[in-house]
């Protein structure tokens, strides 16, 4: 069995951990590093048994603790050349931090993972990734996205769990306190995904036989986890797909560790 758990989510900074027995792999790390400690320790695991951090694109929310953490720590960082040259220039990533390019389209080895990385749509280069773990599972994780590409769409077929985002309310943004220039960059092809984008995915999916969803990276301002989960429950019964009693989608905490998802 494998877990995927949320240390925290949104805007405000984003860090997730994919587990199988005691190895694990972290997903960006966008808070501080006393913050993710604290998550670690609180899922009781110790850095030492990490096997790396796959980095998913440069902004803040993402970055934010790795410095302090990488001075601490020497665990290697995975990620697309481009977000690693660019982290590495600005110093966000120490000059000794062993960072490895991977190559996407294909699944490396990372640690005791098999890692696949896959584009997404974003207004900087960013990336997604598809996760097989030591005992046979697989999963994906894609959160700053526009919209769902081929490229995507492949990546998230045929996983057991999916963490996606669900960054948005549409009504909620048009009729929210964002100007006029943050609104279309958040709706726009390069933003992020709404709740009524992600939810037809998820409807595709769980016809599809996934059964385990975490709604990654909603927004404070422009979404409530209530309304993401509703928007989900409303396409699930416009369809007329009552899902199985295995099936679980979770709306991933702001500022906490939210509950393991078993995969
Ligand atoms: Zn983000
Ligand atoms: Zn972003």
């Amino acid at each position: 069995m494998a877990e995927f758990t949320s240390l925290y989510s949104g805007s405000s900074g984003n860090c997730s951990v994919i587990r199988c027995g005691k190895r694990y792999l972290l997903v960006d790390m966008g808070k501080s590093c006393r913050t993710t400690l604290a998550g670690l320790k609180e899922l009781g695991l110790a850095v030492g048994d990490c096997d790396g951090i796959l980095v998913t694109h440069e902004h803040s929310d993402h970055v934010k603790g790795l410095t302090v953490f990488l001075h601490k720590y020497s665990l290697p960082v995975y990620g697309a050349a481009d977000t690693l040259d660019m982290l590495l220039q600005n110093r966000i990533l120490p000059e000794q931090t062993d960072a490895c390019a991977l190559g996407g389209a294909r699944t490396e080895e990372v640690g005791a993972f098999g890692v696949e990385m896959f584009p997404t749509s974003h207004d900087v280069p960013c990336v997604g990734y598809r996760v097989h773990t030591p005992d046979g599972r697989v999963m994906a994780i894609a959160t700053d996205l526009g919209v769902l590409t081929p490229a995507v769409h492949a990546a998230l077929a045929g996983c057991g769990l999916v963490a996606l985002e669900s960054n948005y309310d549409l009504h909620m943004l048009r009729t929210g306190p964002y100007p006029y220039y943050l609104r279309t960059r958040i709706e726009s092809t390069r933003g992020h995904l709404s709740n009524d984008e992600c939810s037809a995915k998820l409807l595709e999916l769980i016809q599809g036989g996934c059964n385990k969803f975490a709604l990654c990276h909603l927004s404070q301002e422009n979404n409530t986890p209530e309304l993401a989960l509703r928007t989900v429950f409303n396409m699930l019964t416009a369809a007329d797909v009552v899902p199985g009693p295995e099936c679980v989608v979770q709306a991933q905490r702001r500022s906490e560790v939210s509950p393991i998802l078993e995969f």
